[in-house]
């Protein structure tokens, strides 16, 4: 093929050359002119207006004022310089006192001082463009962009000549330094702009444009780099926002349409006995989220299809239940289902649940995982290969390659983000009867939809958002080290109502040893204020052997411990309804979604529940957003929402292993939600009716989906 002006190398832009080409290439991954026009401003300044010095304070962000030079000054390592004495090298600040009739303001450089000392002199009027502070009681504004105040328009940047807003461009010390500014950034833009748009094609169809009111990818682009006016950026970034998430839909939907068409699943066409004996023996009536979710699995498996759902449910909303009922449809089809958990303590807890739950079905379970005994294990080997368990419950061991099924038809997966794709695909390969089993992913971190969206848009996503009936309300609280004599008190008084306490230490890779002294800092402080008897306490942290864990555990679990002190890394999914209190120390140091998690530990009995974050006195803003956050909801898909917002999808908690299948140039999962579902929306129309993309007024469709970047988004029919 041809190259065209977007793919020519970066440095034959007028203007860059091998030195910055270098820069651009490590600093902001730009390689050709195409990629750089891909960068776009993160922020836009509304040049056409300017505020009297008066006017600025500190918290503004970048403003403009025009002034006039009353005094230049230089200063040395030594003080002020005397002008005749002027060495450039040796000058270290530059502080020019401005003045435009309303006050003062300094001016200050410690770069680049020759180029501006010849040009700031005194008397000259210039406009001065950044971002006002304070400094020792003055007014000023370190390193603005300047230009001359009497310029002609001809004289003018001519980058800005006819754009009243100037965009602010991703930069790095850098790149700065290697003589790429701000303004470089926009002269070498205008260049590519030049060269490249001409040549630039349509990415969207004529239909699409129309149907959606989207402007031209030619005024798009020009308009998000020099935006003519504010209506114009508006549209501009819309347009190139629906474009980039329609495309990321499209390629997901494409890749489900495929995998739902095909005659490619096991069919389960009923229920069976072992379903119905498990069902009517419930000691509770399922929830009406848990009815509808196990229909909609239900009507998936017997498709005809590869089942590929992911079922989001908050902690406590009982997802295992859904978990047994969705193995014995498996089973009462002939077929074998495993239950995968993340921990040695997950799964044997759930294999302790499911046993319970499957008591009179007649259906065989075993409980593999890596510290099942030789002979044991031998015995589950033989009998997975000839079919007479019908569900094995496991850990990573279900992964080894001697584990052989017979007619493996589900896999479910619990807490999916700790299994790597790899892992998935090694359990697709165990399936002997040649079709994909089915796949069943739960999670309890609440995944916000515009993330699952685009996270698993070829997986069916099932939610959960009903908890069983008769929880009472979890309260939460914060508190500080002096309150912590009144903590204990509580913890007393709960103790005294028969009530079972959780105490948790955050566990954070980069400080284990740190951490683990907290810990056992911890530890001997609450044996002390708990003293045996009456009080009895538990640990359980990572550094345990496994036996060691599950002995203290099974105390907590049985009551035969009123307090368990735990790290944060081994907890998850422990059902202990009798613990009604979870306290959080360093809470701080926790992510929301953790937060949320542990506390889920409680409340799940029938007695009023309490969660209450220890946490230091001084608090970063979004520390205290947090802790407030978690104080003032108990709702999941809220905090993941927030959690989002605040750091950002790709490192939303479970999720970084995932990754996002495509990164975003422009659009933001946490910020275009509803533009997400519309472009998903109007993705989903144009499979329907289209579903191979070969009409030709698709065209540009299909050729855009063809190409590689949308080939690496994974594919989870192929994966799991
Ligand atoms: P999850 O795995 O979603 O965190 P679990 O499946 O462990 O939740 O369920 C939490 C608790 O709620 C368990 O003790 C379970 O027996 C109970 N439970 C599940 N479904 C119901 C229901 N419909 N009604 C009452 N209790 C239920
Ligand atoms: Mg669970």
């Amino acid at each position: 093929m041809e190259k065209n002006a977007l793919e020519t190398d970066i440095q034959f832009l007028p203007g860059v050359g091998p030195k910055r080409a270098l820069l651009l290439r490590k600093e902001l991954n730009v390689g050709t002119v195409g990629d750089l026009i891909k960068i776009y401003p993160f922020r836009y300044i509304d040049k056409s207006r300017i505020i009297p010095i008066n006017a600025a304070t500190p918290d503004m962000a970048y403003v403009q004022i025009r002034a006039k030079v009353e005094e230049v000054s230089l200063f040395g390592a030594k003080g002020s310089i005397a002008a005749e004495d002027v060495r450039f090298n040796t000058v270290k600040r530059m502080s020019v006192k401005v003045t435009d009739g309303t006050g003062y303001m300094e001016i200050v450089f410690f770069k680049g001082i020759k180029w501006m000392y010849s040009k700031l002199k005194a008397g000259g009027e210039f406009i001065f463009f950044g971002k006002p502070s304070i400094f020792n009681g003055r007014l000023n504004m370190v390193h603005p962009e300047v230009d001359s105040a009497g310029a002609s328009e001809k004289e003018k940047d001519p980058v800005m000549q006819n754009a009243t807003m100037s965009g602010v461009y991703p930069g790095t010390e850098k790149l700065r330094n290697g003589g790429i500014t701000g303004k470089t950034m926009a002269r070498l833009m205008e260049s590519a702009l030049k060269m490249a748009l001409p040549e630039m094609k349509e990415t969207l169809p004529q239909h699409l444009l129309v149907e959606k009111g989207l402007v031209p990818i030619h005024f798009a682009v020009r308009n998000i780099h020099f935006p003519r006016d504010i209506t114009a950026l508006e549209k501009s970034k819309y347009r190139l926002k629906f474009e980039e998430l329609f495309y990321l839909q499209l390629s997901l939907l494409k890749q489900k349409y495929v995998r739902c068409r095909g005659e490619n699943g096991i069919r389960m066409p009923k229920v069976g006995d072992a379903f119905n004996i498990c069902y009517g023996s419930l000691p509770f009536d399922l929830t009406g989220a848990q009815k509808r979710v196990i229909t909609e699995i239900r009507d998936d498996m017997k498709s005809g299809h590869q089942m590929n759902r992911l079922l989001q449910g908050d902690v406590g909303s009982g997802k295992t239940m859904v978990a047994v009922l969705t193995a014995l449809i498996a089973t009462g089809n002939g077929y074998q289902a495993c239950i995968m958990a993340p921990t040695e303590v997950l799964a044997q807890q759930h294999f302790k649940n499911i046993s319970r739950y499957l008591k009179n079905t007649g259906v065989k379970t075993a409980l593999l995982t890596g510290s099942s005994r030789t002979a044991e294990r031998r015995e589950i080997h033989a009998g997975l290969e000839d079919g007479s368990i019908g569900i094995i419950v496991g850990t990573h061991a279900l992964f080894e390659d001697n584990v052989v099924f017979k007619n493996l038809g589900l896999a479910i997966i619990d807490e999916q983000h700790r299994f790597g794709v790899e892992q998935r695909a090694k359990l697709w390969r165990k399936s002997s009867c040649g079709l994909a089993p089915h796949v069943l992913v739960m999670t309890a971190t609440p995944i916000p939809r515009t993330l699952a969206m685009t996270l698993y848009g070829d997986l069916d996503v099932s939610v959960i958002d009903e908890l069983p009936p008769g929880r009472k309300p979890i309260q939460t609280m914060s508190a500080t080290e002096s309150r912590r004599p009144a903590l204990f008190k509580f913890l007393k008084d709960q103790i005294a109502l028969g009530r079972q306490v959780f105490i948790v230490y955050p566990l954070i890779f980069e400080s284990e040893k740190m951490d683990y002294k907290n810990l056992e800092t911890g530890y001997e402080q609450i044996v002390k204020a708990f003293p045996f008897p009456p009080y009895r306490t538990a640990i359980v942290h990572g550094k345990q052997s496994n036996e060691e864990k599950k002995f203290n555990m099974d105390a907590f679990a049985a009551g035969r411990a009123d307090i368990l002190v735990a790290t944060s890394v081994i907890e998850v999914g422990v059902d202990v309804p009798n613990a009604s209190v979870m306290v959080i120390e360093s809470a701080e140091r926790f992510g929301l979604s953790q937060l949320h998690q542990l506390r889920g530990r409680v409340g799940r009995g029938s007695e009023k529940s309490y969660c209450i974050l220890m946490t230091g006195h001084r608090l970063s803003k979004e520390s205290r957003h947090r802790i407030e956050l978690m104080c003032a909801t108990e709702n999941g898909f809220e905090l993941a929402e927030e959690d989002m917002k605040m750091r950002g999808p790709g490192d939303l908690e479970g999720t970084q292993q995932s990754g996002l299948p495509i990164e975003l140039n422009i659009a933001s999962l946490a910020k275009d939600g509803l533009l997400l579902n519309d472009a998903r929306q109007c993705a989903e129309r144009v499979l329907e009716e289209d579903p191979k993309l070969v009409l030709g007024k698709n065209r540009i469709l299909a050729e855009e989906v063809g190409k590689e970047k949308y080939n690496n988004t994974c594919n989870y029919s192929k994966i799991s």
